[in-house]
């Protein structure tokens, strides 16, 4: 199959988009002028079913939605377009409506690493054994998610770009930590680089002397989103040869996949590509954020696990979305989550529980939301780290009050009358609170 994509430019030209009515292609029009808009040939003909309009999962995971924005931001551009505004105007309101939307979330700048006197914006370096990396030539995806974090990264909103055009400097870098033992390629989709540049940053770490990188880590959408990258694209076979070689060098190459619905695991195209991908000794773990109007119940999250345990995927994290871009249309509270992802995981054997979840990616660590438990007549919820700025305190619970609405970390209070949550306390994340401090060096 050859890839074809539509954004706001040319979706008209789907021949699927006859299904939509005027007013829904109205509001893609308006909506996509603010929030990223691509998909493509596979999603529209192979995953979308386009009887099920608006309400399909897959259409409204790529297709931009009137109820993502803000009424009074939607018609703010819906009145700019209608009274054909001048483009530089309306880029620059745009732009101050995308500010609004909370384009960095969770402070990722300070995980932006100094290195001989200079910022790695290509890198992200938070937990002591992985390292992000973000290869200039993958920040974008095959389609874009309709909550995706990363927006800002598709918008032209440069400064935000965390992409790195120099090997050489990743390279020096996992050098000089030996600690490190995970490298994680991320984007956009780090998938959508052709397999050449993959090979130039991925071979030079099967020598001797990065030894202590044990994991080369994907993430990636393109198995949902594109599985022809792995079947018919012309360097489908380069790619795997290169994952195969990595696996044969005696490290694991892990392909971090994500999944945010059954319905992407259904094909043929997908199944082949899994099973391709497979036999090259490659891992592949399945994620996804919890996303209400997509996935927010228990049913599509055990059919989900049931499914990747069946095509030989291991359930890996089930996140919260990030407050960020469309967060209102999306947002799940934290104790429904928890209730969703009990009953899912209850519903799996323990094969499939190998999954961890919900977890939220904020500034300290990745915290999981344990469940709701009373304590001294207080209700609290149960919380612990699974990944922290400092590994010391990974594992531990804490405890913060009771809120049905609480929808993020940051909603959150210490419970029990307390003023700071235990790792607040004494300095126990940086000694500057924030920046890449690396206090576990
Ligand atoms: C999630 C995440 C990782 C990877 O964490 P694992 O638990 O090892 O999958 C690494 N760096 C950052 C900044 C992350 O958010
Ligand atoms: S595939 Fe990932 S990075 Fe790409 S648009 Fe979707 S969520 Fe964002």
């Amino acid at each position: 199959m050859n890839y074809k994509s539509y954004t706001l430019h040319n979706f008209i030209e789907l021949p699927q988009i006859s299904n939509l009515s005027s007013e829904y292609i109205e509001a893609i029009r308006i909506v996509g002028n603010v929030l990223p808009f691509k998909t493509n040939n596979y999603v529209a003909e192979q995953l979308i079913d386009w009887k099920n309009i608006p309400n399909d999962p897959i259409f409204t995971l790529t297709f931009p939605r009137k109820e993502m924005l803000s009424k009074p931001h939607y018609d703010k551009v819906a009145k700019m377009l209608h009274s054909g505004i001048e483009p530089q105007v309306l880029r620059a309101e745009v732009n101050k409506i995308r500010l609004k939307l909370n384009p960095n979330p969770a402070g990722q700048e300070y995980n932006v690493p100094l290195f001989e006197g200079e910022k790695l914006h290509g890198i992200q370096h938070k937990y002591r054994e992985t390292v992000l990396f973000f290869p200039s030539q993958g920040q974008t995806c095959h389609a874009y998610c309709t909550f995706c974090f990363r927006w800002p990264q598709f918008t032209g909103m440069s400064e935000l770009k965390f992409a790195m055009k120099e090997v050489v400097l990743l390279h020096k870098y996992l050098l000089k930590y030996p600690k490190v033992t995970d490298l994680l390629f991320t984007g956009g989709d780090p998938l959508t680089a052709n397999a050449k540049i993959l090979s130039t940053y991925i071979e030079p770490l099967l020598s001797k002397k990065f030894s202590h990188v044990q994991n080369i880590r994907i993430g990636s959408k393109s198995l949902a989103y594109w599985p022809y990258r792995f079947l018919t694209d012309k360097d489908a076979d380069e790619l795997l040869f290169l994952f195969e070689k990595v696996n044969k060098a005696g490290k694991r190459l892990a392909f971090q996949a994500h999944f945010n619905h059954p319905d992407e695991l259904m094909t043929d195209a997908v199944r082949r590509a899994i099973e391709r991908i497979r036999n090259t000794g490659t891992q592949i773990r399945a994620q996804s954020p919890l996303l209400r109007n997509i996935n927010d119940n228990p049913e599509t999250w055990s059919k989900m696990w049931k499914e990747q345990i069946r095509l030989g995927l291991i359930p890996y994290y089930m996140f919260v979305a990030r407050d960020t871009g469309s967060k209102a249309f999306f947002e799940v509270s934290l104790v429904r989550a928890w209730n969703i992802f009990r009953k899912a995981y209850a519903n799996v054997s323990g094969i499939a529980r190998t999954v961890r979840g919900p977890s939220m990616s904020c500034s300290p660590g990745k915290v999981q939301v344990l469940g709701v438990a009373e304590v001294n007549g207080e209700k609290v919820f149960v919380l612990r780290f699974l990944q922290c700025r400092n590994p010391h305190l990974v594992d531990i619970p804490f405890f913060a009050k009771y809120s049905a609405s609480a929808t993020w970390f940051d909603d959150l209070e210490p419970a029990f009358g307390e003023k700071k949550f235990f790792f607040e306390e004494e300095n126990l994340l940086s000694k500057s609170g924030k920046d890449a401090d690396h206090s576990w060096e």
